[in-house]
């Protein structure tokens, strides 16, 4: 997930056309750099199903493996990409159908191994998304404000963690990639992605409320 500046605008279709490539860096879009750079984008099937949970601690060095992928493509996005307010990614999203995200805001790193929403507030908030599989756009999105996450460890115990705020939001948009879903999914009935050029560089910055 890459959450952006929001400002109210029109809203549009969500099947954007993603112009045609140019031939220079210079003339690609943000989402033919996400492709270029190894990231599934959406309409693959691969970001339609739920991720395999790994077996803990027996799979530790799949697991271990799998966390420095998903490392990896995060550092190739973060050279082509700048984010002011963090980036996250699940393990489908670069094509490995196991359960692990890792998030990335400011100078902290979390990663979950397996982890499943047990809770949830009942008060939300409604902001703006992005995501490094269909980067050109943004969508409004209702999500709890704090959440209760059961993950595990790589020796298999099970860890409880709480969120709140920008990085609750970042949890949620990561688990439901790994169970499959989509943040269009949960957009509120009615409503459209709009172009990524309608709000860059204007609005209040997201997760700062
Ligand atoms: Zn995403």
């Amino acid at each position: 997930m890459t959450p952006d500046n929001p400002i109210p605008a029109q809203r549009r279709s969500p099947h954007q056309e993603i112009p045609a490539h140019h031939g220079s860096p210079r003339h690609t879009t943000p989402a033919q750099r996400m492709i270029a750079l190894g990231i599934v984008q959406a309409g693959s099937p691969a970001l339609q199903k739920r991720a395999r949970p790994f077996v803990l601690p027996h799979e530790a060095a799949a697991a271990r493996e799998t966390i420095r992928r998903v490392r990896a493509a995060m550092d190739r996005v973060a050279r082509a990409h700048q984010f002011a307010k963090g980036m996250g990614m699940a393990a489908p999203q670069i094509g490995i159908d196991r359960a692990v995200t890792v998030i990335r805001t400011g100078n902290q790193e979390l990663v979950l191994l397996n982890p499943r929403v047990v809770d949830r507030s009942g008060d939300c908030d409604t902001l703006f998304e992005g995501c490094l599989s269909f980067f050109d756009v943004r969508g409004e999105v209702v999500r709890a404000a704090r959440v209760t996450v059961e993950h595990r460890r790589l020796d298999g115990v099970v860890e409880t963690s709480r969120f709140d705020g920008g990085l609750a939001r970042h949890v949620q948009h990561e688990i439901d990639h790994l169970e499959g879903r989509l943040y269009t999914d949960r957009m509120p009935a009615g409503t459209d992605v709009i172009p990524l050029s309608e709000y860059q560089g204007t609005g209040r910055p997201w997760g700062d409320r």
